[in-house]
């Protein structure tokens, strides 16, 4: 395959995990409310990922694997309101870069499914196929032509976790879709897909936790300029491990900020509450023209227009949980 290509993909797919990423998000964006991921040696030997979403049409599978071709993102004005988690339409043309990608699909109401496959970035007729509605993703032999790759990556264990902890945030993201991970036939991961936070809390931490985490939420939303913050967080006398595991969405995009981050610590230390490790899961929903996503194609970063503003409201709304709780 040409060498461009085989750059770009590097960009956007590091690892299983980065594969299983775009994929879960394509399937979050086709409105899926059940998606199944499949990994077989840590997700090098194979990634699946099944879902129930609107599917794709015969016509448009060549289309879905051709690099910039996205059916998320009308106009360039369209960029300032992003509402879906896709919008580079190059995910799925940087992983067939790398990988043996089959893409299986049938739309809503088709009475027909279809199947397109490429291998070694070559793209091969489409072909009738049989499938249940929604799209079955499967990349083979992930890297098996990119060894200076390869040699980077750890041990099947660490990309299963890789994954699985990938997968945990989505499912905290997205309560209401009901997923399943099973690593070389094993279920190692499952979510109910009933909609509460509260119970995607119970499957990634436990019980014992999740019985310790108090509900987050801002006031009532004044001005669109300010962010409206709800989730959950842990109790000052629970503890998890050494480690902190805070996370966040933002407009239910999972993003990585070190500001934000410090907002929930600096609720803690408000209050005194030093040497602890909260365990919380932050939804900031921000209107999307304060937002910048189009930082990178592939890590979770995001620049706020008005940062300051975000880091109060979430400093605020976690000191308030702790306060209004009993201890
Ligand atoms: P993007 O998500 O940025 O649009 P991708 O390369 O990830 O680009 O996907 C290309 C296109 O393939 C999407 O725009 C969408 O039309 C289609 N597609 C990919 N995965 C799915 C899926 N699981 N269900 C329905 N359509 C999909
Ligand atoms: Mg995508």
């Amino acid at each position: 395959p040409d060498v461009a290509a085989k750059i770009a993909a590097g960009e956007v797919v590091e690892r299983p995990a980065s594969v299983v990423k775009e994929l879960i998000e394509n399937s979050i964006d086709a409105g899926a409310s059940q998606i199944r991921v499949d990994l077989m040696h840590g997700g090098l030997q194979l990634i699946r990922i099944t879902d129930n979403g609107c599917g794709i049409v015969a016509a448009e599978l060549p289309l879905a694997l051709e690099r910039h071709a996205t059916s998320k993102v009308e106009r360039i004005d369209d960029l300032e309101h992003i509402r879906s988690l896709g919008f580079r339409g190059e995910a799925l043309a940087s992983i067939a870069a790398v990988a043996d990608v089959t893409l299986l699909s049938r739309g809503r109401g088709a009475e027909q499914g279809a199947q397109i496959s490429a291998s070694s970035g070559q793209i091969l007729p489409v072909t009738p196929a049989a499938s249940p509605e929604g799209t079955t993703l499967t990349v083979r032999n992930l890297f098996s032509a990119v060894p200076a790759r390869l040699k980077f990556l750890k041990s099947r264990n660490t990309e299963v976790s890789h994954c699985h902890h990938l997968l945990e945030q989505y499912a905290l993201a997205y309560p209401e879709i009901r997923f399943s991970v099973f690593s070389d036939g094993r279920q190692i991961f499952a979510t109910k897909g009933d909609g509460a936070l509260s119970s995607v809390l119970v499957e990634v931490y436990g019980l014992q936790v999740a019985e310790q985490m108090v509900p987050v939420h801002s006031p009532e939303q004044e001005d669109a300029e300010r962010p409206v913050i709800s989730g959950y967080t842990s109790r000052p006398t629970c503890y998890k491990s050494t480690r902190q595991h805070i996370s966040f969405f933002v407009n239910r995009r999972w993003v990585m900020s070190r500001m934000l981050t410090a907002a929930v610590e600096g609720a803690y230390h408000s209050l005194l509450l030093t040497g602890r490790h909260p365990i919380s899961v932050i939804n900031v929903q921000i209107d999307p023209t304060f937002l910048d996503v189009n930082v990178h194609p592939a890590k979770t970063e995001i620049r706020f227009l008005k940062e300051r503003r975000v880091f109060a409201a979430i400093l605020r709304a976690v000191r308030e949980a702790l306060l209004e709780q009993p201890q």
